[in-house]
């Protein structure tokens, strides 16, 4: 990490700190705090695909699919269906539709995917969060260019499946230290190195570094990992710090909220992973001390609203 962006960062963090200050709710006698994380539920992307849906629903050319889950919710995938909107899970089941409106969810799909869909007429509603497209149009060129890419990310996201999708030739996939060790030392091209846009941000840089100081030549280091994801992880880190237990909500199979728990369990070892407040034991919580709260990019704000609610009942002593 180069100078200026280590003091912008920790100033952010400074700032995230004071605002972490500002938010606690304290019980009447101060011995119970309770945090809720500002940066908890949608990010902007997620909000914007949810919303396409919701608005194709009412005015798109039906019937109306998704490309994928449009989030990591069941609920709102339940809510969606209960609407007609079909989830496609893949390329096999994509054959089998032949006219209507196809919606890209925020993560992105390959290239060939548009192809598909255009080859299919049908109508292509893209609801790619516009920090993955850019993603999309770094690999693409800088393999057009000659380079060779490197995604940090899990091999297995569909984020990371798009991103794979837009490289002219097979990109290598890291998310291990093991992995980032075994990154070819040196091709006759060079290598550009992205990120999974909720990647964690200092694993990202380690995994940098050992690449980094493998190879022969310099590698172009592109930090993808969007701000909504980076201030989301710094803020659930700075209230796991102070937190005597710590509640993160979000999808089973979400992938930016398993993160968000790895990184507060690192903090608090009493961190939870739930789904709904139904799977919290009120029980496991101190009575006294601090409880934060965080949530994962695809947690709808009801669910957030009726966990905080909750805990204020049972941390705070408040309706
Ligand atoms: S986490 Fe960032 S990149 Fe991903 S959908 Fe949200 S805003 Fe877009």
């Amino acid at each position: 990490m180069n100078e200026d962006r280590r003091r912008t960062t920790a100033d952010r963090e400074e700032e995230i700190r004071r605002e972490i200050r500002e938010r606690t709710e304290y019980a009447a006698d101060g011995s119970a705090s309770l945090i809720v994380a500002r940066s908890a539920g949608f990010c902007f992307g997620v909000k914007r695909a949810v919303d396409t849906v919701y608005e194709q629903v009412k005015t798109g050319q039906g019937p109306i699919c998704t490309f994928g889950p449009i989030i990591h919710n069941e609920e709102v995938v339940r809510d969606l269906e209960e609407k007609g909107v079909r989830v496609i899970r893949d390329e096999t089941e994509l054959t089998s539709v032949t006219e209507g409106t196809v919606i890209i969810r925020s993560h992105g799909v390959p290239m060939y995917i548009y192809e598909m869909l255009r080859e299919k007429g049908l109508t292509v509603v893209d609801a790619t969060c516009p920090f993955v497209k850019k993603i999309h149009r770094y690999v693409h060129e800088y393999s057009q260019n000659g380079y060779d890419i490197v995604i940090i990310g899990s091999a297995s996201h569909p984020e990371v499946e798009g991103i794979r999708g837009w490289c002219l030739r097979p990109p290598v996939v890291v998310a291990t230290e093991e992995e980032a060790e075994a990154v070819p030392r040196g091709t006759d091209r060079p290598l550009c190195i992205v990120s999974q846009t909720t990647f964690n941000l200092k694993k990202f840089y380690k995994l940098v570094e050992i690449i980094a100081s493998l190879r022969y030549d310099k590698p172009v280091v592109l930090n993808t990992i969007c701000n909504a994801t980076e201030e989301r992880q710094t803020e659930a880190r700075s209230i796991a710090e102070l937190a005597d237990a710590m509640i993160v909500i979000g999808g089973r199979h979400s992938s930016n909220t398993q993160k968000l728990t790895e990184i507060c369990k690192k903090e608090c070892n009493n961190t939870f992973f739930i789904q709904t407040f139904d799977d919290l034991n009120p029980s496991l919580l101190p009575s006294r001390g601090c409880v934060g709260i965080t949530a994962g990019a695809s947690t709808p704000n009801n669910l957030i609203e009726e966990v905080s609610k909750q805990c204020r009942k049972i941390i705070l002593n408040r309706c």
